[in-house]
């Protein structure tokens, strides 16, 4: 049984301005540990697909299964970064990252340990009275990350997770963060609209087509050990054939 089974979907948005047809019969298994990037023109349904995956969103048509069952509302084994931060400006940072757990009565002696112990990880212990407008740009898509990793999800979903940093800072946080999820064994499904981003992070690569968006290849990467982590990955002789293949499916050009 696949972890998530994503099963026909179709989606189609209604408006005083008329019918937008986002999704056509989008199909997709997902199995634990995968890391699934998927990547399409702007505007083609990304971000309606991941809603849909964590129960925001209703389909027109077809359904979600996780873990063999049909989900139909938010799902606390599904934890979903959105493209923005979201964090609250007028808490600090351990208020924010700890809100989730507070919310849902489970913030207590373990799960504190555990939160502190990911803030000590990734470098933001001692900011932890600090607000968000006081931290930098990847301080605070990593302080992102670990609220959304505080309420123990099998499944990440990240929406454009990096898009808001500038390309140096990018390449640092992505392979943090990748680090982060790989150490905490996470499945992931990942937006985004940046080929070199999704070829050296994921398992799986699944392109879109434009709108209405259909799946138009699934690419699986495989790279030697040497390549581990996304910086590496960029050097391997096999990046730049997954580069070259993935961008003669994007529809972007025409
Ligand atoms: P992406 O994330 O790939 O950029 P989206 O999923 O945000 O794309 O949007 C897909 C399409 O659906 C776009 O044409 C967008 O304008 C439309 N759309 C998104 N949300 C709504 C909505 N709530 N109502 C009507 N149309 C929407
Ligand atoms: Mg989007």
């Amino acid at each position: 049984m696949s972890l998530v089974e994503i099963q026909n979907i179709n989606m189609n948005y209604h408006s005083p301005q008329g019918e937008t047809e986002a999704l056509k019969n989008i199909s997709l298994n997902i199995q634990e540990g995968d890391f699934i990037s998927i990547i399409g023109p702007s505007g083609c349904g990304k971000s309606t697909l991941l809603n849909i995956m964590c129960g925001l969103l209703k389909p027109s048509s077809g359904k979600i299964l996780l873990e063999g069952k049909e989900i139909n509302e938010m799902d606390n084994r599904i934890g979903y970064m959105f493209q923005k931060d979201h964090l609250f400006e007028w808490l600090n940072l351990w208020e924010n990252v700890s809100l989730g757990l507070k919310i849902q009565k489970k913030l207590n002696k373990k799960t504190k340990e555990y939160l502190e112990n990911l803030l000590d990880s990734y470098g933001l212990s001692s900011f932890k009275k600090h607000y968000p407008n006081e931290l930098s740009g990847g301080m605070r898509q990593r302080a992102a990350l670990i609220r959304t990793l505080a309420l123990s999800p099998h499944i990440l979903l990240l929406d454009e997770p990096f898009s808001a940093l500038d390309y140096q800072t990018r390449l640092k946080v992505c392979d943090e963060i990748f680090q982060i999820i790989k150490n905490a064994g996470k499945t992931v499904v990942m937006v985004t609209h940046d080929i070199a981003e999704a070829i050296s992070t994921s398992s799986r690569v699944v392109v879109l087509s434009k709108r209405p968006s259909s799946i138009k290849k699934e690419i699986l990467l495989e790279f030697s050990n040497e390549y581990e982590t996304p910086l590496h990955r960029r050097e391997a002789p096999e990046f730049r054939n997954y580069f070259n293949t993935i961008w003669k499916e994007l529809d972007f050009n025409e």
